[in-house]
This record gives structure tokens, sequence and C-alpha cells, in this order.
């Protein structure tokens, strides 16, 4: 099947925030691995391209996972009784340390990959860990699932174990940037490097500032952690006494927005000065509700955020979150809202599905171009999803079909076809 086709079905997508548009039994059109819009009738100019009628199933744009670590994979779903630091030191770390075991790293990011191809996703922002041959491990595994993703080496020079301890600042930029030389001599077509200090505990001002001109060197976004817990917020103040806030610190390194991409996991503890800056810079949050409930890091604003026209998209952010599925990233998020509106008495509303799948679609897909949504222009990523593996003896709108199927969880039972890029990367053949 080449690049260029319709799908016919019960199209559902989020072009603007908050607006579900659901066509029924209509047509998406994709030509070139570009989406060229919606119609009731195949238009004349794309009569030649070949139909593939989707029956009754619905017809989704493909999600964005902002925010994970797929070393983590490997304990997902274990380790949930700790707080943010005594997490990392007792679960997260000691898998890290694991990788620079380069026949492991190929078996547990074969796994991962494996499970990314079988999910929602079309899109994901990636941490790895500090090793540059696992890394890069991870990077052909993820060519060959076929999502677009960015993928980081971590770089980490203080405060974490001797294992996970780069050298020096140095040592550490100069594995930085053979990372991302090898990676951009592999010539992969959709897997990207990403600049990726783990977050400021770890990085000493001397390899902050060494990332900042590799980010300007080569042109690359750059993705971490941001105001996750308050005892790490504690820690940054301490180890940058000089810092505003927490934020204050990426951005004196030229690792915040501004010319590059950012994407910055959690925003939880945010105030109103670092939440004008992430604005100031075009900073992109990655929203993580499962992984802020199983920490106890707390309830993001996430209102607030999009209020102030901030750039949202979610993460699943695995291992501290329990969940690899996008539709329960999706659920999660409105629920938490719902908590934290109840419980905080701000008066920030809770978020409507219609907006929490926005953030899931074109959200986070932002963060790549244009993506997410099947308005005419945007890169064509889509799901053909049957929501009757789950049968329902009730006749539903296909609204209440795509809430159902999201908030039950169908995404992996009920993924019959995932396209990137106009490509198709998975077809079950019981469909
Ligand atoms: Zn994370």
């Amino acid at each position: 099947m080449d690049k260029s086709f319709i799908l016919k079905g019960n199209i559902c997508h989020t072009p603007v925030p908050g607006q579900l548009v659901i066509r029924e039994n209509a047509f998406v059109v994709c030509e070139d691995g570009i989406c060229r819009g919606v119609f009731d009738e195949v238009p004349e100019r794309y009569a030649g391209l070949q139909v593939v009628d989707c029956g009754d199933r619905l017809i989704l744009p493909g999600m964005t996972d902002l925010h994970l670590h797929a070393p983590q994979y490997a304990f997902c779903g274990t380790g949930m009784d700790d707080e943010l630091l005594l997490w990392l030191e007792r679960t997260a770390f000691p898998e890290e340390m694991r990788y620079a075991d380069e026949a492991y790293a190929a078996r547990a990011y074969g796994v991962f990959a494996d499970r990314m191809k079988r999910g929602a996703a079309t899109r994901a922002v990636i941490f790895a860990t500090i090793h540059t041959k696992s890394s890069l491990i991870l990077m052909d595994c993820m060519e060959k699932s076929g999502l677009v993703s960015y993928v980081g080496k971590v770089s980490m020079d203080r405060e974490s174990p001797p294992e996970l301890t780069e050298e020096s600042a140095a040592s550490a930029a100069a594995a930085e940037r053979e990372f991302i030389r090898e990676s951009l001599d592999r010539g992969y077509e959709r897997t990207m490097p990403v600049i990726t200090p783990r977050f400021v505990p770890s990085c000493s001002d001397a390899l902050m500032e060494e990332l900042g001109k590799i980010r300007e060197e080569f042109d690359l976004p750059v993705q971490s952690h941001l105001s996750e817990n308050p005892g790490e917020i504690d820690l940054v103040a301490e180890l940058a006494p000089w810092s505003a806030f927490y934020g204050d610190v990426y951005d004196r390194f030229g690792l915040f927005g501004r010319q590059g991409r950012t994407v910055m996991a959690h925003c939880v503890h945010t105030g109103e000065k670092e939440a004008e800056r992430i604005k100031e810079c075009g900073v992109w949050i990655a929203h993580c509700p499962s992984s802020n409930m199983n920490l106890s890091s707390g309830i993001a604003p996430v209102r607030r955020y999009l209020d102030q026209g901030l750039r949202v998209g979610l993460g699943t952010d695995i291992g501290a979150g329990s969940s690899p599925s996008m539709f329960r990233a999706v659920t999660d998020a409105i629920q938490v809202s719902k908590l934290r509106w109840r419980l905080s008495g701000s008066g920030e509303r809770p978020l409507t599905f219609a907006e929490s799948f926005y953030l899931a679609t074109k959200g986070g897909g932002s963060f790549f171009g244009k993506t997410g949504s099947f308005e005419e222009g945007c890169e064509f990523d889509a799901l053909v999803l049957d929501d009757a593996v789950e049968p329902c003896a009730r006749r539903l709108s296909v609204r209440e079909r795509l809430e159902r199927a999201v908030y039950l969880g169908l995404d992996e039972r009920g993924i019959v076809m995932k396209f990137a890029r106009g490509g198709l990367i998975l077809e079950k053949k019981n469909r």
C-alpha cells in the first residue's frame, strides 16, 4: 500500500481544543503521507486513489506520547510505594544501570518498541539512559517500529549513583555529540535525537552550559523534567541558588524553548512566574497524570495552563506511569482534573473528554509540527479502531462509541490499522 489512499469510516478528530468533530461514513484522503481533508463524497481530483472501506469502525488521529522512559518499561507496574527522589534511587536508577549491557538493552528495547507499535501513539518523545550505544539500539528499535520519535541519550554528571554519573561535564558533552552524530549518520527516516538533561539535580551548571552549546550547534529540540515534586524543587533551589525558579535554570543555559523546541514533563507545582516564562519561551508541557498519581507528586493545573494559552500534551511517563496506554492517559487526565477541581476549591473546571482527546492528539502532536488531526496539510497519522472487540448491547452514537472505547481502554485490542506519515505500520490480519 503506498502513501496515497482514502479511508472510509466514522471519522473523529478535534481540530480545535474542546470541539470533537465527527463525520459518519465519510472519506479521509491521504496523498503522499499528507492529509487532504475529510469529505462526504470522494472529490473528483482524488477519484483515482484506492478507497479502504473500514466499515463501521472508528478512524482517529494517531496520538503523541509526549514523555516516557524506554528503559523503565522493564519494571512498569512495580515499585510504586515511593515519592520521586526515593523512587529514582530504589527503582529507576538500578534498572537504568543495566543498560550498560548492550545485549540486555537490545532485549528490553525490543519488548518496549513492540509495545509502542501496538498502542495508540504514532509519535513519541523518549528518554533512554546515559549509555550511548544502548541509546542507539533504542533508536534502531524505534525506527523499525514505524513510529515517528525523538530519542534522547540522557545526560547526568552529579547527584546520581556512580554507575549513572558521567565522568565530567566535558566527557558527558563529548558522549552527547557522539550520540547525535552517530544517530544522524545512520540516516533514520523517522527517528531523531533530542537533547536530554535528565533534570537539574543530575546536571552540573558546566554540563548544562555544554548542552546549551550543543543545542545551538545541531539545532535540536530539548526534553527534560520540571517542577514535579516538592522535594525535587527544594533540591533545585539548593543546587542553583541564583535561579528565580526551577525553569529559570534551563532558560539560563539556552535549554528552554525560545529559538528551539523544548518539552518539559510534569509542571505539577509550577507557579505564576514559571508559567509566564513557559509561555514566553513557547515550551511544551507534557502532562503525565498516571505518573503524578503513582509518585504522589500532585495534580498539575492543566485548566489554568489551557486558559493561559500554554502548549500542553499528554505523556504516559512509563515507568512512573503505570500504563503504556494513551487512551488511559486521556481518561486519567480528565479524572485527576475532576479531583483537583473538587479538592482545591480553585474553580478550575475539569477537562472535558474532547479537551483531553485534543491534548493526546493535536496538542502533543504539535511538537512534531502539523499532525494530530485530519485537517488539510497535516502529516497523516491515523488509527482504525474496532470498538466491537468489546460487545455492547445498546446502540450507541459514534460519539458515545469513541468515549466508551477510550474509557474502556480498547486501544491495544481494538486497533486494526495504524498509519504514521501515511505509512501502514500495523495491520491486524483478522480485521
Ligand atoms: Zn520522566
